[in-house]
């Protein structure tokens, strides 16, 4: 007999890391960190008529110290990317990053020398959301699609190790 007939009905079964996922999807805190014309879309997410609060994540942060989730809305200048390192060096883990648009997630339209061709170049990113400019509704989707991964995956995993030490290495930041 397997242990789920022996248990009376009613129980719910979880692991201290599922619960934990399940509080922490409801509970992001994100940086104030806009580059370019993406930023006017996540501006307008946050406000009343998008209402992002409903989800649990009004708050944008100005210390990258008080952030968990850091939505890169925007293209990525050579110049700004140890910046965007470095601020996402800042936050405190568990942390997740969000690539906002066509130009954060691949370069875009500017295929050129003086933007990254991706900002997965510089930091691991959780969630791509292509668009130019995603809407509101686009960028809450992807925080949907986010809370899902936050709460079924483990923050500290070793993908996002690997992929650290491998940017690192790679010398890109
Ligand atoms: Fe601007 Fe479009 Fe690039 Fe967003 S994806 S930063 S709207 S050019």
């Amino acid at each position: 007999m397997g242990i789920e007939e022996k248990l009376p009905s009613g129980v719910l079964l979880s692991t201290v890391e599922g619960l934990a996922g399940y509080m922490r999807k409801a509970s992001f805190w994100p940086a104030t960190f806009g580059l370019a014309c993406c930023a006017i879309e996540m501006m307008t997410s946050g406000g009343p008529k998008y209402d992002l609060a409903r989800f649990g994540m009004e708050v944008f942060r100005a210390s990258p110290r008080q952030a968990d989730l850091m939505i890169v809305a925007g293209r990525v200048s050579q110049k700004m990317a140890p910046v965007l390192r470095q601020i996402y060096d800042q936050m405190a883990e568990p942390k997740w990053v969000l690539a906002m648009g066509v130009c954060a997630s691949s370069g875009g339209m500017f295929n050129n020398y003086a933007i990254v061709q991706g900002v997965d170049h510089v930091v691991p990113v959780d969630m791509y959301l292509p668009g130019c400019p995603p809407r509101p509704e686009m960028l809450i989707d992807a925080i949907l699609k986010l809370h899902d991964k936050v709460q079924h995956d483990t923050p500290f995993g070793k993908n996002r190790l690997e992929q650290i030490q491998q940017l690192e290495a790679e010398a890109l930041v």
